[in-house]
Formats: structure tokens, sequence, C-alpha cells
């Protein structure tokens, strides 16, 4: 063995770590759910790797994961006989947090006050592993990577330090040995010792894991007690079976699972389709957009399952870039195990799947906001943003975008409109739905171009998100009704004032010379009622919001 190392945390890690080790989430149940979790991940790993490499040395006969509790000792032993780490993995990913905006996630956890805010945002983070730190003041891991000869051991009290020292009788796969706190032990509700506790929390959060989940148990038969291994969980995979056999909260765990989010899913959509190409999906809407939906590295979040086995994580093939928000389960029956990324996005049964899973989708959301309009609301608000990037990226659906976005609107302060809506209070001969784009709603309705509007009770949607000038500068229609800016261009409100324009000749004559080199053209307008003079874009201008984006692009 070699010397034991004591290594810092990252500045990060040790932040997210107090917090665990004050225990800020109150469900501390839930850290056995993340250590399974890692361990399924590493078993899904580790049988992917000896499909890609069949040299690779490692057992792959008896593939588990086990708890073994000593209430003796008072550990709890988390094991598994997966993929494992490297000596330099348990330093990158134990040590460090390596995900994007965590400072920034830590000073928002920091800023909100309310215990309530700060779940959420955990929630969304996902800890993981530190979640340990919740139940136990001490956390050995032993871990050895499938296919090497040494082995790690990690330990820590989840301070500001951890050992790592190299062994060399690590069994391969990765052990979390967790020292309890005393007084959850001595106390009945959270002595995570206890079999009758480790079962309930298995069957509540981890009962769809694939893989055996063997709890150790201790049983006595004629005065001879003996150990033995009982597999705890049902381990059918959720997206195979169906619906009124499987309880409600099972999926929400298999969310949760699959998401790394804390919080419920808003919606689940379940598709199975049969015929030339098989495939079964779960997808999920969450009910609250990440932290990070709009940051260049995100990831999509659908998995790729072949026949049950696992294939990858954040499959790009099976979701548009503006879905990225989109949980769940894909599983194809007639995919080769060792398909690559390349292969998928070229493949057209693949594409075909998506496209049915987009629809489906869209068909969704469409549904939610009949039925359920305020699960709508919440939907909208959490992911309006992303999902208007499909009416750049998506003409197919285009149409069902529209039908599924909403606005607000001058129509009301509160409520955002649907297009249809718009529509529907047009006044006869309107044939323009009107908007104002603008970096927000005080901004817009503060604005001189919305005067004219206003005063003649035209509704006009106010349009706040960075995304919306883009796609509704592609000059589109709704329902045979044009989109059209109101700063922008000469807009009609009814016969332009000419009777005027003769006294006002003069005027503009001289304005026009004065102004030569800042603008086109000096105009009489109906557009205006109280401000005098207002600034207009030619109809194919560049709005300025735009043309600061472009700017900022280096365009
Ligand atoms: P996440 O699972 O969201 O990535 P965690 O904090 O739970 O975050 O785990 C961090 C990383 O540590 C994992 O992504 C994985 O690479 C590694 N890891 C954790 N537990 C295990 C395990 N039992 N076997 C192999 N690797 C693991
Ligand atoms: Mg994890």
């Amino acid at each position: 063995n070699t010397p034991v190392e004591t290594l810092e945390f990252q500045a990060e890690a040790r932040q997210l770590l107090q917090l665990m080790v004050h225990s800020i989430y109150s469900n501390k149940d839930t850290f056995l759910r993340e250590l399974i979790s890692n361990a399924s991940d590493a078993l899904d790993k580790l049988r992917l790797e000896t499909y890609r490499d069949k040299d690779l040395a490692a057992d792959t006969s008896d593939l588990r994961i086990e708890l073994v509790a000593d209430r003796v000792e008072r550990t709890l032993t988390v094991r598994d006989n997966g993929i494992g780490m490297s000596r330099d993995e348990v330093v990158g990913l134990i040590g460090t947090i390596a995900k994007s905006g965590t400072a920034e996630f830590l000073r928002k956890l920091k800023e909100s006050k309310d215990s309530s805010a700060s779940q959420d945002l955990i929630g969304q983070f996902g800890v993981g592993f530190y979640s340990s730190f919740m139940v136990a003041d001490h956390v050995t891991l032993l871990t050895r990577k499938a296919g090497e000869a040494a082995g790690t051991r990690w330990e820590s009290a989840g301070e500001g330090t951890y050992t790592i020292e190299t062994v060399d009788d690590a069994p391969q796969g990765t052990s979390v040995i967790l020292k309890l706190k005393p007084e959850d032990t001595e106390d009945h509700l959270y002595d995570y010792t206890a079999e009758w506790k480790l079962r309930e929390i298995v069957t509540r959060y981890s009962d769809f894991i694939t893989w055996p989940v063997k709890l150790e148990v201790e049983r006595t038969v004629e005065d001879r007690t003996t150990r033995e291994f009982e597999t705890v969980n049902s381990g059918k995979a959720l997206w195979a079976r169906s619906k009124d056999e499987v309880p409600a909260e099972e999926y929400t765990e298999f969310y949760k699972h699959i998401s790394r989010d804390w919080n419920d899913p808003l919606e689940m959509i379940q598709v199975k389709a049969e015929g030339t190409f098989e495939y079964q999906a779960l997808l999920f809407l969450p009910a609250k957009a990440p932290y990070d939906l709009f940051m260049r590295e995100r990831k999509r979040g659908v998995q790729l399952y072949v026949k049950r086995v696992f294939i990858m994580d954040d499959c790009e093939a099976l979701m548009p870039e503006y879905l990225r928000f989109v949980k769940g389960v894909v599983d194809a029956a007639d995919l080769s195990l060792n398909v690559s990324r390349e292969i998928l996005q070229q493949d057209r049964q693949i594409q075909l799947m998506r496209r049915r899973l987009v629809k489906r989708v869209l068909a969704t959301v469409k549904t939610m906001m009949a039925e359920s309009p305020e699960k709508y609301a919440t939907f909208w608000s959490e992911f309006g943003p992303a999902v208007k990037e499909g009416l750049l990226s998506d003409a197919e659906n285009r149409e069902t975008l529209l039908d599924i976005a909403s606005f607000a609107s001058t129509h009301d302060a509160e409520k955002p409109t649907t297009l249809a809506d718009y529509v529907d209070r047009l006044p006869e001969g309107q044939e323009h739905i009107y908007y104002m784009t603008g970096a927000s709603r005080s901004i817009v309705e503060s604005s001189p171009h919305l005067e004219a509007f206003r005063a003649k009770g035209l509704e006009v949607l106010i349009l706040t998100d960075a995304i919306d000038e883009m796609w509704v500068d592609a000059g589109d229609e709704y329902r045979g009704k044009k989109f059209q800016s109101v700063a922008k261009g000469q807009v009609d409100l009814d016969s332009e004032k000419s009777e005027e324009a003769g006294e006002f000749e003069p005027l503009l004559t001289w304005l026009s010379s004065s102004l030569e080199d800042s603008v086109k053209q000096v105009r009489l307008s109906s557009r205006l009622t109280t401000s005098p003079a207002c600034l207009v874009g030619e109809a194919g201008d560049l709005t300025p919001t735009l043309e600061k984006m472009y700017r900022a692009m280096g365009q």
C-alpha cells in the first residue's frame, strides 16, 4: 500500500458538503436512493463496456447491488460490482464538482433564506454522492476499476479534506461504507441499520432498478442464526410494464432516478410502438426548469436502452435541442448494442421515432392546455422560452408550436394569451397580429410605439424573451393573420392623415434635411397620440435588441 495522502476538496465541493452535513434537505432517506442510483449506473457502464471491449477482464456473471448493515459498528455499506473508479477518477469525480454553474447555484442557495426554496434548488442540482453526509459522519469509499489491478480507498468526514490511498486488496466495483450518525441510529425512525427501514426505502425509491438490490438479512431458525442476501427490489423495467399495474409513485421515483431531479415530474408520457421497428418510451416533463437550461453545454435528457440494456445518456438523436428538458427512457428492440451516436444520427428508423416522440410531447402539452390550464401555465412559464426555439428549427411542427405557445399581451396584465384567443378577439377586418418586442413588459408598455394601439383599444402581444425577436422576425403568420411589429414600417391603423400633410410640409422638409445623416425618412404618423415623435425601423430592419445581439456575437 502507498502512503496516505490528504487532499482538499475543491471550494465549491466543500460548500455543498457543508450543506449536506448540516442536512439542509429534510428527507434524509433519499441518501440511499442516490447511492443505489450510482451503483446502478456503475453496473450499466460495466455491462456496456464489456460489450464494447471484449478483452476487458471483468467478471459480469453476478452483477448486483448489496446492502450490508452492522448494528454494533453502526455502519451501512452499499456495494456494487460495477465499473468502479480509478484513483484519478475518484479525485476528479468525488473531490470536485465539475458541473457548470455550481458557483451560481451556491450563490442562489445562499440568497434564498426560505428553506423550501433551498430544497427546490438542491433538487435541481442533484447532490448525489454527497448526500451520504446527511446520515454519516464519516464515509469510506473503496473502489477498483474493472480491468485495473490496484484499488483506491477514499475517506472523509465531510469537512475540508479527504484522504486517499492506493490499496491492493479491493474487489472490483465500489463499496461506500457509511459510519452512521449516532443520533439517527438511536432514533427508531432513522435507524439505517434496521432491516425494515432499508426494505422500506428500497421499495419506495429504488424498486424499478433493473439490477438486483440485495439486502443482507439475519434469520434465526431453531437457535441457529444465519446471514443471507435477499433481493428487495422487483427490478422490472417500468417502461415495459402496463400502466395499471404500476403505482403512480413508482413512476415518480423512476423519474427522480433518471433525471436526478428531486422534485416530482409535471407530466408523464408513455409511448409504445409495435411493428417493424419496435420501441417503448417513458418520457417526463419536469415541473421546474433546471438551472442550466440555457447554458451551452446543457445535455439532453433522454436515455437510450436496447432491449432493457442501458446504452447511453443524453441521447441527442432522440430529442431536438428545443426539447432538451424532456427526461426519460427510450427502449428500442432492433438496434445493435454497439450502436454509436454517429450511427443514431443517420438512422432512418431513429429519425422516424424521434419525429413521433416530438409529436407526442407537443400533443401532451396541447392536451394539458385544454384539460389542466394550471399545469400548462407552469409548463410554459418554465419551458416556454426553450420551446419557442423550435419555431426556428422545427418547421414541421411550427403550427403546433404556435398553438401551444402563449404570450403576455396588453389584453390582460396578469394572464398570457394564446394566439388562438388573440385571433378570436380580433375585430372584423384586422389582418395583423400586433406585437412589440423589448427587454421587459414595463419597457414595452412605456414605449411611444404602443400609444395609438392603446388608444384604439388594439391588442398588442408583448414579447420579452430574447428568442422572440428571432422567430417573429421570420415574417410568419398564424391562421392567416400576419405578425406585425408595432415598431416597424408603416402601420396603417386607419387612413393616413393626408389632409394634414400639406400643413406639415415645411416642418417635414426641414426635419428631413436636418436629420439627413441619422434617419432615412421623416413622415407623419398615425401611430402616436400623445408623444410628438418616435423612431421606427423599416420593415426589414433588425430591431435594436437584435442588432445588439448580432453585434455581441461579432457580426
Ligand atoms: P451523478 O450521479 O449525478 O453524476 P454523484 O455525486 O452521484 O453525481 O456521483 C458523481 C460521480 O461519481 C458519478 O457520475 C460517477 O462517475 C462516480 N460514481 C459515484 N458512485 C459510483 C459508483 N458506485 N461506481 C462508479 N462510479 C461512481
Ligand atoms: Mg448519482
